[in-house]
């Protein structure tokens, strides 16, 4: 068959577009290994990893006009992680996933996933952390 003479074959439909190549076995085996992590990437469920939005933070932080200095602590009520400075953890101990000029800037835990807010006021910073979302329904 088509085999002895070229290993694979190019499939196409009516239109003369290319759907779909065939393999033989011999040079799938050999294909296999090395297409193995781009099959698996492909066939996974598209992640998609949520950015931080870091240029925000930079902002923040040049436009400081609170009555202390940049504060970098970021502590999870809930599971007990904590970090004196997030910005440096490297994985980081934290996600940031709001920040606005005004001082608002939320965070996820990445040990627990819970949401750490804090609110920068002018003299006093408010923190709040909450669970997971998913965690505390599946405690109900
Ligand atoms: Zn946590």
């Amino acid at each position: 068959m088509f085999v002895e003479k070229s290993p694979f074959l190019p499939l196409f439909n009516e239109q003369g577009e290319l759907y779909g190549v065939f393999l033989s076995a011999d040079l799938w085996q050999e294909l296999l290994p090395k297409v193995r992590p781009v099959l698996e990437q492909y066939l996974a469920p598209k992640k998609r990893v949520h950015e931080e939005p870091m240029l925000d933070w930079e902002q923040l932080k040049q436009y400081w006009d609170f009555h202390y200095p940049v504060n970098y602590e970021v502590a999870c009520e809930h599971c007990g992680s904590g970090t004196e400075d997030w910005e440096k953890d490297t994985p980081r101990l934290f996600r940031l996933l709001v920040c606005n000029l005004g001082g608002y800037v939320r965070f996820e835990c990445q040990h627990c996933k819970s949401v750490i807010t804090k609110r920068h006021f002018k003299k006093h910073i408010e923190t709040t952390c909450k669970p997971c979302p998913e965690e505390s329904d599946s405690k109900k």
